[in-house]
């Protein structure tokens, strides 16, 4: 590790770390919901998948459903990050609902190749975690003509209708080493597999795990703040780990044991991109709390991309 010997704990700072621009402007127009529409505002599933941000909602009014059928008919429901469904779009007309979409621009991107692609008759393998949300909305672009792969040992196990014709796609949040793995398997099957123009796997994502790569190896532990159900946090936990670093995935300071920390002079530090930088800050107190702490931040990007917002809450 290179940098000057401080006394104490070294905390090593992963950059970015933290939200997105998907995360942002996802909370943004819930607080937006909430200040222009008529209360109780609903939303379909966790907003992002954080129980902190999940719980600031909710203090200030946003009711969180896991189904539309919980919504009454003609009230706001607003869409989560992680997008939805066709077949939710659909139900949500039916009833009449007030819809605020706050999927990612970068989830619907995947959605529309789901679509260009089985329109022009391929086979779909999405590559991805089953049971996931934004797996959930993707796969209903075109269900019939979709498959999920989690792993290599799934994709030997794929059955196609026409292997000349197959494409894959791939869930936002994925480690991008565990899907060039699968993605290379999937050639080997369907040499002709075609994919997206430009990867799935999202900006946030990437950099992230850039960053969690340029601080695992000088860490002696990496803690991860991020909430159990997020999966580009999981990731994150994982690819320390990989590199020989124990790795600990905490939804707050609250989380962290003392028996991660003895003996260790680097401590590595990120978070996931649902995760709030307020949560950060907090490890980083506690730790000063304990003894002298010398902070270095290691930046392997900068991210200046912002979304805008949709014109249900435009000003
Ligand atoms: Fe969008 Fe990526 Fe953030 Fe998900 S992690 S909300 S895809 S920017």
């Amino acid at each position: 590790a290179g940098g000057a010997v401080a006394d104490g704990l070294i905390v090593l700072l992963a950059a970015p770390r933290s939200f997105c621009a998907g995360v942002e402007r996802a909370v943004e127009i819930v607080e937006k919901a909430l200040e222009q529409r008529a209360h109780p505002v609903y939303v379909r599933k966790q907003i992002v998948h954080n129980s902190h941000v999940v719980a600031a909602l909710e203090a200030r009014g946003a009711v969180f459903v896991d189904e539309l059928d919980e919504v009454p008919h003609g009230a706001t429901v607003v869409f989560s990050a992680h997008g939805v469904s066709p077949a939710v779009r659909a139900e949500a007309d039916r009833r009449g609902l007030a819809v605020v979409d706050a999927t990612c621009p970068l989830v619907t991107k995947v959605h529309a190749e789901a679509r260009r692609f089985a329109g022009r008759g391929d086979t779909v393998v999405l590559v991805g975690h089953a049971g996931h949300e934004e797996v959930e909305g993707t796969l209903g672009e075109a269900p019939r003509r979709t498959v999920l792969v989690a792993d290599v040992a799934g994709v030997a196990a794929l059955e196609v209708e026409d292997p000349e014709r197959v494409s894959y796609l791939t869930q936002t949040t994925l480690a991008a080493d565990e899907v060039a793995e699968v993605v290379a398997a999937l050639r080997a099957r369907f040499p002709r597999l075609r994919g997206p123009g430009s990867d799935d796997i999202c900006y946030a994502t990437t950099n992230r795990q850039e960053a969690v790569k340029a601080i695992a190896r000088d860490a002696d532990v990496v803690l991860v703040v991020g909430s159990t159900n997020s999966s580009n946090s999981q990731r994150l936990v994982e690819l320390a780990r990989r590199l020989g670093t124990p790795a600990h995935l905490i939804d707050d300071v609250r989380a962290v044991r003392a028996e991660w920390l003895a003996g260790a002079r680097v401590v590595g530090l990120s978070a996931g991109a649902s995760a709030p930088p307020r949560l950060v800050d907090e490890v980083i107190e506690v730790l000063r709390a304990r003894g002298p702490v010398t902070v270095q931040e290691r930046a392997v990007a900068a991210e200046h991309l912002q979304f805008a917002l949709p014109p249900a809450v435009r000003a």
